[in-house]
């Protein structure tokens, strides 16, 4: 007990990680820094190369983070003030941000509550019976708006149910862009990965994503020629050739300093998630082993998935007791997210209230994020289960 009394289990522990590669990254860095090309240049130009290959996709168009991501390639949609992206409430602030930036509507349509993903079936309620389809546009009646897409999320390293979403896409000749920022590498049931189903994909690298950099950077990519060139292209501005521009865009480049290290990074990313998949797969054993059925659910992965868990996130009786109690024991814990979008105060002229997106609401009062980084020991998890065992009992 004593040396339990000790134990400190972080949510994340990226010195860990450093470790193991610190030398081939500080290599990689140097030799930047002996080029002194910082901005785009070769090394991007690979690991665009490399992530579009590793998410089966043509293209890969490094971007300055995932927030970026997502900006541009609701830009290279052509979303505007006229029209609305139905997107879940159950995301962190960039998914819907990005939206608005752009002057058009999110929707917001409630989650699955095993996997806290969009629920296809509440995109399909939301079209049946808040669009008017006359016309031959899908019309949201309550803004006006024209609905031009839908932006599902893959929270915490499961993919959301992409072959329903794409039905509903196609039948209604929707745009469809992943927010794939938790998910490089995840998997659909039919094996297709994160980001090559839609349109477009976003990625993230963050440092606390599993593929993470040493400051912002993030990544589209797509199968779709023309969108991605539209993507390259607005990225600098909107100017092909330079200086001509027949396009609005923004700086949402790449810093070569971050493709260096990230191209180290990739190589170990196979690991990694394995590493956070056997780590998950203990606290699913312990979890069930140590009765706490009853006060602790944990997380569902759809047949056939392939779950990268970025996050391994429990649903929890007295959520907010239970993190304090780990807190207080040493553990590091986090809600994501613990106020849905539908209900932030900057989006209150949509008009929504609590208790339109039921689901999500439930899913921001009992969630809680504990460690599942790769590098944690089975020691580690284990004294997490102990206390969350201790504090029920
Ligand atoms: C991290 C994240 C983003 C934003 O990525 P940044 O690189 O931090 O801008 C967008 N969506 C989701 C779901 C994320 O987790």
């Amino acid at each position: 007990m004593a040396a339990n009394k000790e134990m400190k289990v972080p949510l994340l522990d990226l010195k860990a990680q450093y470790e193991t590669v610190r030398e081939p990254v500080r290599k990689a860095i140097d030799e930047v820094c002996d080029s002194q090309w910082f901005v785009m240049g070769p090394n991007v130009k690979e690991l665009e190369d490399r992530v579009a290959k590793y998410s089966e996709c043509r293209h890969g168009i490094g971007v300055s983070s995932g927030t970026d991501a997502l900006l541009v390639a609701l830009m290279a949609m052509e979303i505007g003030p006229g029209d609305a992206v139905i997107t879940t409430p159950y995301t962190f602030f960039a998914t819907g941000g990005a939206i608005a930036r752009l002057g058009a509507t999110p929707v917001f349509c409630d989650i699955d509550p095993e996997t806290f993903n969009l629920d296809p079936a509440a995109v399909s309620a939301a079209i049946e019976n808040d669009c008017d389809h006359t016309g031959g546009t899908l019309v949201h009646k309550a803004s006006g708006k024209n609905i031009k897409a839908l932006l599902p999320v893959h929270l915490y390293g499961q993919t959301a149910d992409m072959v329903a979403l794409m039905d509903i896409a196609g039948a209604h000749g929707l745009g469809v862009i992943e927010d794939a920022a938790q998910s490089i590498g995840s998997e659909y049931s039919d094996g297709r990965r994160a980001g090559s189903v839609g349109h477009i994909g976003c990625f993230s690298f963050f440092p606390s994503k599993n593929l993470g950099a040493f400051g912002d950077g993030g990544m589209c990519t797509s199968n779709d020629d023309e969108l991605a060139e539209r993507i390259r292209v607005l990225r600098l501005h909107g100017g092909k050739p330079k200086y001509y521009h027949a396009l609005i865009g923004g700086n949402f480049r790449l810093d070569a300093i971050q493709a260096a290290i990230l191209l180290v990074k990739l190589g170990h990313l196979d690991d990694w998630t394995a590493g956070r998949q056997a780590n998950a797969r203990m606290y699913d054993t312990a979890i069930s082993r140590s009765g706490l059925d009853g006060n602790v659910i944990a997380p569902v992965t759809r047949t056939g998935r392939r779950h990268i868990y970025n996050q391994y996130v429990i649903r929890a009786e007295r959520r907010d007791e239970l993190r304090q109690f780990l807190g207080n024991a040493g553990i590091g814990t986090e809600i994501y997210y613990p106020v849905p979008l539908h209900v932030q105060q900057c989006f209150e002229y949509l008009g929504y209230s609590e208790g339109d997106c039921p689901e999500a609401e439930k899913a921001a009062n009992e969630t809680l994020a504990v460690p599942v980084y790769p590098e944690l020991t089975e020691e580690q998890i284990q004294y997490v289960v102990d206390k969350i065992s201790e504090f029920y009992n």
